[in-house]
């Protein structure tokens, strides 16, 4: 079984690379955004929670955002390990998230995987997708800047404690798509 937690600003490229990921090792991806949108727009209790703070940009409480974590954990799956994106977010999470793994599991977070991109590259990528993709907050320049700002202060934490751990890599996220799968393929070999 490998995990792997997956770090990367936005217009990193995370979302393709996450998807070579699973294919090519059978993995599970986790993201704690995504359930919460899925139970915003089925109208859950949990839904309705995590709205009132995700609304307000702000993070949606650890014991929620935890509990949904292991809910989907522990649900049946024939993958070979998993790929969480968006969690851990914090220090405290990053130790939530060895103890879970622990209990749930019986394994350990074998490797953090950090997608590294320029910042002025990155918000050119985002201009770009901004044309065609609809999504307000990739059309201003300004509204860009300050999330990749935001990833940098929010991250800075959780890849300290990987760091102390040895479970830290960053990869160079810029070049063909192919060989940066081909890098991380490479990397996750060696945790194997
Ligand atoms: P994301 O799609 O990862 O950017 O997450 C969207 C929103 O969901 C965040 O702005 C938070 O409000 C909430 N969220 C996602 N992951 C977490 C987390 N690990 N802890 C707390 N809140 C989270």
């Amino acid at each position: 079984m490998i995990n792997i937690v997956l770090f990367g600003p936005p217009g990193s490229g995370k979302g393709t690379q996450a998807q070579n990921l699973i294919e090519k090792f059978n993995l599970k991806q986790i993201s704690t955004g995504d359930l919460f949108r899925f139970n915003i727009k089925n109208e859950t209790a949990l839904g309705t929670l995590a709205k009132s703070f995700i609304d307000k940009g702000q993070l949606v409480p650890d014991q929620v955002t935890i509990d949904m974590l292991i809910d989907e954990l522990k649900k049946p799956t024939d993958a070979q390990g998993f790929i969480f994106d968006g969690f851990p977010r914090t220090a405290f999470q990053t130790e939530a998230l060895e103890s879970i793994v622990k209990d749930v599991l019986n394994d350990d977070i074998d490797i953090c995987l950090s997608l590294v991109v320029e910042d002025e590259i990155l918000v050119q990528r985002l201009l770009e997708r901004g044309k065609t993709s609809g999504r307000t907050d990739d059309a201003d320049e300004n509204i860009i800047r300050n999330r990749i700002k935001e990833y940098y202060a929010k991250t800075a934490e959780v890849a300290e404690l990987y760091k102390k751990q040895g479970k830290y890599v960053e990869i160079n996220g810029v070049g063909e798509i192919s060989e940066i799968a081909e890098k991380l393929y490479t990397e996750i070999e060696k945790v194997k």
